[in-house]
This record gives C-alpha cells, sequence and structure tokens, in this order.
C-alpha cells in the first residue's frame, strides 16, 4: 500500500521542481542598447513634435522645479526627483532618438548639471546630506529616477564618464543601506517614523479630504532602485547588482513600515488576495519579481512573478490599461473604469520585462493595446497636453468629474500640459512612453544571435549580428497598415533568423521573403537564409473585426491592436493656467453636447462585427495618424433594440483618435 503514494510523492515532488524551473530559465530575448532602435514614420513624427512644440518640449517651462536644480541645490525635493527624472529618461531619448539638435542640447545640459554636482563621495542624489540614509520620503526613489535617465544618456551618446559617475553612485548606495540599515523598516530617530500614527499608503488618497496622516509608512516607490540594479546588471554583469535587488525586494515584502503590499510575497502567493493600492505602484512592482525570477531563479520569486502578471489580467480594461484612477480598489475593468497615465507609462515598461525575459508573445499583444489605445487616447495629437484619467469609454474630461468613486476630483481627467494634482506626474512619465516603446520594438534572441521583431511599426533597428553589421529598415503604417517591409542591408552576408511575431488577432498571416525558410513557431514566424543587402520581407496580416464581450456584458469592436470607439461629439472650454510665475497656459475642458449617458446603438446579438467593414478614411495624414486614422470601420448598428430595421449608419474611429467615445455596445434582442 506503501508504495504507490511513495511513487505519487515523487512524481509531485518531480512535477514541482519542473514548474519552479519552468519561470526561472534564463532570458528568451535581450534588449538592444537604446541607440540600436531609432523611430521612422509617424513615430518618429510624433516623438519630434512631442520633443520641440510638445508638452515634453516645454515642460520644464511649467514645472521649472523640476529642473536640474534641484541636484545642484540637493534640495531634496521628492517631486523633482520623481518629475525630473522621468522627464528626463523619456526626453534625452526623445533628443538621440530622433536627433533634433536642440532637444539634444537641453537633454545634455541636464545631464551635465547632474554630473557636475556629483558629491567627491560619489553621492548623485537631490537629497541634503543630513536626511540621507535615513528613511525619508521617497529618497531611494528619487535618486533611481535620475540614474535609470542617466543610464538612458550612456546608452544612447556611449559617454563613459556617465556610466562611472553612476557606479560610483550606486556602489555608495549599497554601502549606505545594508543588513545594518535596512531601507524599508523605521528605527527610532528616524524623522519619519511615529510608533503611534497609523500607517498610510502614501499617493492612494483623495485631494481636497483633510491631508491624512502620513507618519508610520515608507513610500513604496523607493523599490524601484530595482531598475537601477537590473540596468547596471545587463550591463556590467556583475552579480553584485542582482544580490542587492534580490535584498531589497527581501526587505520590502518582510516590512510592515512600507506600502503598498499587493506585490509583497505573501498577497502575490495569495490568489485571492486582490489589487487595491495605488495603481502605478504595483505597475511599476510587477518586474521586480519577475527580475528575481531570471536572476535568482529559486522560490518564491518565480511563483510570485507568475502570480503578479495573472492577477493583472482580471485589471485590464478594453482600452488595454489597467484599472487605476490612482487605486485600483478591485475595481471591475468595466469600459467606464478610469485609469492614470503613470500606471500606463509603468505598466508597459513592466510588460516590456515581461516580453524580454518569458518570449511569451501575449504580452507583447498587450503592450500594443495598452499603447495604442490607452496611451494615444489619453493625449492630444499634436502632444501638447495629457489627461492625467482616462477611460475606455468617456463621455467628460473636465476638472470636477463627480463619479462616486474615489480620486475623480481636482483636475484629473481635463486635459493639460502640467496638471495641478499630483505634482504633474503624468505629465513627466508620458514623455517614457513612445521612446520606451520604440526600444523594445526589437530584441536579440538569447539563444542563437538572431533579432527579433516584437513590437510593429515604422522603424529602423542597427546592430551586429554574429560580428556582420546589419539594419533593417521597418516600412509600414502600422496599426493603420496590415502590411509591414523589412528591408535589408548587411556589411556582408550573413545567416540568422529574423523572427516575426504573430499577433493573436491576426487571422491569416502571408510571409513573402526570397530564399528564406519559414518556420511556424507559435505567435512567430522565423525566417533563416543568408541575408544580404537589396533582400526585403513582406508580412501581411489578414486582421479581422473581432468583437468581444466586456465586462458588464457589452461589446466591444476590435480590428488588429486597435480598438473602434463611437465619437461623442463635444465642446472644448479653453482655460487658462499659469503656476509659480511662468507664462500662462492653457487647459481643455471637454464635455458632450448631448445629455445622453447611453449612445442610442445596438449591435446584432448575433455575428455584430459583420455589419462593419474596415475602410481607407480619405481625410487621413499619413503624418498624423492618430488626428485622422488612415483606417476606420464604417457599418451600421440598430437604434432600436427591437426592431431589425432601425438600423442607422456608423462610423467607428481608432479609440487613440478621440476624446469623447462610446468604447463598447448594448446587443439588440
Ligand atoms: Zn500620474
Amino acid at each position: 500500500m506503501n508504495k504507490p503514494i511513495h511513487w505519487r510523492a515523487v512524481a509531485a515532488i518531480i512535477l514541482y521542481l519542473f514548474a519552479a524551473r519552468a519561470f526561472c530559465l534564463s532570458p528568451v530575448y535581450e534588449p538592444l542598447p537604446l541607440n540600436a532602435i531609432k523611430p521612422r514614420g509617424w513615430i518618429y513624427t510624433q516623438i519630434t513634435n512631442d520633443a520641440t512644440t510638445g508638452m515634453a518640449g516645454n515642460f520644464l517651462k511649467l514645472r521649472p522645479q523640476c529642473g536640474s536644480g534641484s541636484w545642484v541645490e540637493k534640495d531634496g525635493s521628492d517631486g523633482a526627483g520623481e518629475m525630473g527624472g522621468n522627464w528626463l529618461d523619456g526626453y534625452v531619448r526623445m533628443a538621440y532618438l530622433t536627433g533634433v539638435p536642440s532637444a539634444k542640447a537641453k537633454a545634455d545640459a541636464f545631464v551635465a548639471d547632474v554630473l557636475k554636482a556629483q558629491e567627491p563621495d560619489g553621492y548623485l542624489g537631490n537629497y541634503p546630506a543630513d536626511k540621507r540614509y535615513k528613511r525619508v520620503g521617497r529618497e531611494l526613489f528619487s535618486e533611481s529616477r535620475i540614474i535609470v535617465a542617466l543610464l538612458a544618456d550612456y546608452e544612447l551618446t556611449g559617454n563613459k564618464k556617465v556610466l562611472d559617475a553612476v557606479i560610483k553612485s550606486v556602489r555608495l548606495t549599497m554601502s549606505k543601506y545594508n543588513q545594518a540599515n535596512k531601507p524599508f523598516t523605521f528605527v527610532p530617530g528616524d524623522a519619519g517614523y511615529d510608533p503611534n500614527k497609523k500607517p498610510v499608503v502614501e499617493d492612494n488618497v483623495d485631494e481636497g479630504k483633510p491631508a491624512p496622516d502620513k507618519a508610520h509608512s515608507i513610500n513604496g516607490h523607493v523599490l524601484m532602485f530595482v531598475d537601477v540594479c537590473e540596468w547596471l546588471f545587463r550591463l556590467t554583469g556583475d552579480r553584485a547588482y542582482a544580490d542587492y535587488a534580490k535584498f531589497l525586494y527581501d526587505e520590502y515584502c518582510r516590512s510592515s513600515d512600507v506600502h503598498p503590499d499587493e506585490i509583497k510575497v505573501a498577497s502575490l502567493l495569495n490568489s485571492a488576495s486582490p489589487y487595491e493600492g495605488h495603481g502605478a505602484h504595483i505597475a511599476e512592482h510587477l518586474r521586480v519579481p519577475l527580475f528575481l525570477a531570471y536572476t535568482d531563479g529559486s522560490e518564491p520569486y518565480p511563483q510570485a512573478a507568475q502570480s503578479a502578471y495573472t492577477k493583472l489580467l482580471r485589471y485590464i480594461v478594453p482600452a488595454g490599461a489597467m484599472c487605476s484612477d490612482e487605486g485600483v480598489h478591485d475595481f471591475p475593468p468595466v469600459p467606464t473604469q478610469g485609469y492614470e497615465y503613470c500606471t500606463t507609462t509603468e505598466l508597459a515598461t513592466s510588460l516590456e520585462s515581461a516580453v524580454e525575459k518569458t518570449g511569451a508573445m501575449k504580452y507583447a499583444d498587450m503592450i500594443e493595446r495598452l499603447v495604442f489605445n490607452a496611451g494615444q487616447g489619453a493625449r492630444t495629437a499634436d502632444g501638447k497636453m495629457i489627461a492625467y484619467n482616462s477611460a475606455s469609454t468617456l463621455l467628460a474630461a473636465v476638472e470636477d468629474l463627480k463619479l462616486g468613486k474615489n480620486h475623480n476630483s481636482n483636475g484629473r481627467w481635463q486635459y493639460s500640459p502640467a496638471h495641478q494634482i499630483g505634482g504633474s506626474c503624468c505629465s513627466a512619465n508620458a514623455v517614457k512612453l513612445m521612446p520606451h516603446y520604440v526600444s523594445s520594438m526589437w530584441m536579440k534572441t538569447a539563444g542563437d544571435d538572431g533579432l527579433a521583431a516584437l513590437l510593429f511599426g515604422p522603424s529602423q533597428v542597427s546592430t551586429t549580428v554574429t560580428g556582420v553589421a546589419v539594419t533593417i529598415e521597418e516600412e509600414t503604417s502600422y496599426p493603420f497598415s496590415d502590411s509591414i517591409t523589412f528591408r535589408i542591408t548587411t556589411a556582408s552576408p550573413v545567416q540568422f533568423p529574423l523572427r516575426l511575431r504573430v499577433p493573436a488577432w491576426a487571422g491569416a498571416v502571408t510571409v513573402e521573403a526570397d530564399g528564406a525558410t519559414v518556420e511556424n513557431a507559435p505567435d512567430m514566424r522565423v525566417l533563416t537564409k543568408t541575408w544580404q543587402t537589396g533582400d526585403a520581407v513582406t508580412v501581411t496580416f489578414q486582421n479581422p473585426i473581432i468583437a468581444s464581450k466586456c465586462v458588464g456584458g457589452e461589446i466591444s469592436l476590435n480590428r488588429g491592436p486597435l480598438l473602434y470607439v463611437l465619437p461623442w461629439p463635444s465642446k472644448k472650454t479653453v482655460l487658462k493656467k499659469s503656476r509659480g510665475g511662468v507664462p500662462e497656459y492653457i487647459e481643455w475642458d471637454v464635455k458632450p453636447l448631448s445629455a445622453k449617458t447611453t449612445s442610442g446603438f445596438y449591435l446584432e446579438r448575433t455575428a455584430p462585427e459583420a455589419a462593419f467593414r474596415a475602410q481607407p478614411n480619405r481625410l487621413s495624414d499619413r503624418n498624423f495618424p492618430w488626428a485622422q486614422p488612415s483606417l476606420i470601420l464604417t457599418g451600421s448598428m440598430r437604434t432600436d433594440k427591437n426592431n431589425p430595421n432601425s438600423r442607422k449608419p456608423v462610423t467607428l474611429f481608432p479609440l487613440g483618435s478621440t476624446m469623447l467615445r462610446f468604447a463598447s455596445f448594448p446587443q439588440a434582442n
């Protein structure tokens, strides 16, 4: 009788070990240096506009306190640390990816100021000496934002002095916060410590109410020093950085002084424990256990990472974003659920990390849906304003939106270049979205020195493959085109596998590549040949219109990565604002012309997508596809759910081209 039980136990152990190993193999892809991938076509135009006439190019005029002065003066500003660092991370990439001289000069000057303010012991943060290493404010978060911006600068310019400065500063931080002086557990004497005050999660409060007691809490953003560790580990191979990331995460999980708790191992291993806290925190924290799953590999990191990304799926709204009008609140991801721009940017980065490590193309699909719908749909096409909060179905974008939920007031929903709320966190973070997208479009295959096109859009990648210089131009107006042509240039003929992702929504896929062997891997076409200058590959997707059931029961229509919506006629009110003595700027309140809160349209119950077809838009502008997209859906819907003869013509636009809109519709009887 004992024998079968014994063998079952052995089998269970083997299965457990196998399952544990399954998530801690080496990463499938390797990121390319930031200067290897350049935007082309509409992405180049959008980033160039953003960096010059757009919000990104003018952010420091509206928020001068986020400039390099905070580092020169060591003024201890958490706002400058976060927003200045995030802005520079996005802006230095915009500058060098487009080559705009004025943008490069502005980014270079900021970097030079920060480097000049580095202290002899290596200190690179913006805190005054008496507040360092005592768990005050968001110390290491501020430091980490400027350091990742400097690492971006190093990869783009090749300036070794920048890397040396960063390494010196990180070595200092690692020597100051350690087992004897833990970053996430208060000790008596800390300025922020009062045992009688209750812990409150910062960032997850609604302004306008009495200021909550924030004393006894360390801000969880500090964990994102792991971004610095990961990048330095990749650049140098020095295990000390990976070990320090493990130390930070272990201490974070162990402490009850730091919040939010969602990404602590105990919460992650409890599948019933929901996401409720601040969305931007959770979105950025996702990539921490994932990094450790691939560098340490031992439990609980692989299971924790798996759980983190699995739980995320409960909170994805139709526009591809994560529920987060500041907090996640365990809200269901209905089409009217809000999402914050910071959360969108951080989620994109965490999904890019998941693509790189797991090689699972579902994460690439999620990125395209997030960036092309939520990301484009919460900004103006000219890049001059963003909405801090937005939603898939959006019926007003105004300063004080009364939704009966938390965190909806104080200008979060209106369009602005520098929201008064949150110190304009979202404006600074929005600068990062497209440059980060560009940098993840192409990666190297870790195993066989191949190249992989993982996220689509007009771009150019230049790198070496088995020692031979290779450039591939990706010609397309994707996501407005279903066809992509890759033109290859090589210094000499060179054989390598070229991997092209196949999105889950693609219908029939055709690949034209003279002389290449084409292997149909799951979610991927692998093309192998001896490539030489003049070779071209064209991949074409036959994207069908797909009807998807949303949480709440309504139906949305999608084609390729794009969610197609009904624009809702609106009028703008221009509000004039000024801030800190800087020149007046404008914000928009956007209100519907109609008082109706339903679209009045019904999709057919059977095959609702069959009533629509994709059609070119005669007004389209190749360079500004989000102002006038080249592909729209025309068709019809019922206006009386009981009457099949009540059909009226309807034109649907990509969500990213609209302000107010209906993203889903009820079905007819
Ligand atoms: Zn924000």
